[in-house]
């Protein structure tokens, strides 16, 4: 076949998170020793009332097609949740179920962008923005937020970043890969700039839950942010359901109804029995995520004074999410023992997965090469490993 493909799409990168995800996985099927702290996947089951409300919504069933845009009791449910927790006021118009937080920003993206359309992105990002923006035919603006600010971007910054092209700006609070968190006051001070420059925000809040030090705000709860923002949540992280594909679009009206012509063309719903799991993980109440966040907190600190002896210097401790983004940059330019020289955090990773079996994430995919990404939403036995084996491979480099 000689006919060209999609460039559009031979234009973007996979996602490395996804693909790292999946050579762990594929290499453990194979029976390879590989200790995995690659995908933000929490390691503990899918709550009991959910698993049910999805068995029950089979047997009753409620096995049909939705609406493009979910079924009205979850986005009733979904619209008292951002009442509860956000203090925001939403219709159930305004809400659109989707596969996964992931879907809900393709969605938002696909409504808002034009060709040549900016969107200013706080970087370290998650590594699906940027792709996402370039596919639709947008230009990512990366705004850098570094270490030495928590890698958060000021207010300032993002005011110098806006052109007449900017379209809007798509943060993550609390931050994949940094787990940082902004405070009640930095986002009013953005939303200010957002709400006088007068572009869209999309504020994707899936680790709204994994929030260790202080409280969470939604940047859509300030004045003159609701008509303007497209928040976004899901159900894999706060709930333990990846597998299950199942997170929101919140949304003005006529952006939500734009995003309800998308679905009802590119996939029609997500799947109704998710939906339904969705609705039990609203109705069953904080105590579940309550214990894993305690889980996740101890895990955190555990990782983070693992990382601080391992480097031989300390590393802050992330504010929320449940990531670690260790900087690893000292480590370049030296000799791996076969030899070879790791030259960034690309192949440094690979080095700890093919010596120790250690499965990270290099900071290059998201937009920051010198650290790398440890998801901690792993049992304490794992981390455990991870920290053994990493220190193994640290130990093995040399000048
Ligand atoms: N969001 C998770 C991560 O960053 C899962 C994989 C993905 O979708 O990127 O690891």
């Amino acid at each position: 076949m000689t006919r060209a493909l999609s460039t559009r799409t031979e234009n973007i990168a996979a996602s490395l998170t996804v693909a790292i995800d999946t050579l762990a996985k594929q290499m453990i099927a194979e029976g390879k020793d590989v200790v995995s702290l690659g995908a933000g996947e929490p390691d503990f089951p899918t709550p009991k009332p959910i698993r049910d409300a999805a068995c029950n919504a089979i047997n009753e069933g409620k096995t049909r097609y939705t609406a493009p845009v979910g079924i009205l009791e979850v986005r009733k449910a979904v619209c008292d949740k951002l009442k509860r927790d956000n203090g925001l006021d939403y219709a159930p118009e305004q809400i659109i179920m989707t596969s996964g937080a992931k879907h809900a920003v393709f969605n938002a993206l696909a409504a808002l962008i034009n060709p040549g359309d900016e969107v200013i992105i706080p970087a370290p990002y998650w590594v699906t923005y940027p792709e996402l923006v370039k596919w639709l035919g947008g230009r990512p603006v990366f705004v850098q937020a570094g270490i030495e600010n928590d890698f958060k971007i000021t207010a300032a910054q993002l005011e110098a970043a806006v052109t007449e092209r900017t379209k809007a700006i798509l943060i993550n609070n609390p931050c994949n890969p940094t787990g940082s968190v902004y405070t009640r006051d930095e986002l009013a001070a953005l939303a200010k700039v957002i709400v006088e420059k007068d572009i869209y925000c999309i504020s994707d809040e899936v680790y709204e839950y994994f929030v260790y030090n202080g409280a969470f705000t939604s940047i859509a709860c300030f004045e003159g942010m609701p008509e303007r923002s497209i928040v976004i949540n899901g159900f894999s992280k706060s709930h333990c359901m990846t597998g299950w594909r199942i997170g929101y679009d919140a949304a003005p009206a006529p952006i939500a109804k734009i995003i309800g012509k998308i679905q009802g063309q590119a996939t029609h719903h997500p799947s109704n029995i998710a939906q339904y799991a969705a609705l039990g993980a609203l109705q069953m109440g904080m105590g579940e995520v309550e214990k894993m966040q305690a889980a996740f907190r101890k895990r955190r600190d555990f990782m983070v004074s693992q990382a601080s002896r391992i480097l031989g210097t300390p590393v802050a401790a992330p504010a929320g999410a449940f990531y670690l983004f260790a900087p690893v940059a000292k480590y370049y330019g030296k000799k791996t023992p076969a030899g070879t020289t790791v030259s960034g955090s690309i192949d440094f990773c690979k080095y700890l997965l093919e010596t120790q079996g250690l499965a990270i994430v290099p900071g290059a995919a998201f937009g920051d090469d010198t650290c790398v990404r440890f998801s901690y939403a792993a049992s304490d036995e794992t981390l455990a490993k991870a920290c053994e084996r990493f220190e193994k491979g640290i130990l093995g480099l040399h000048e």
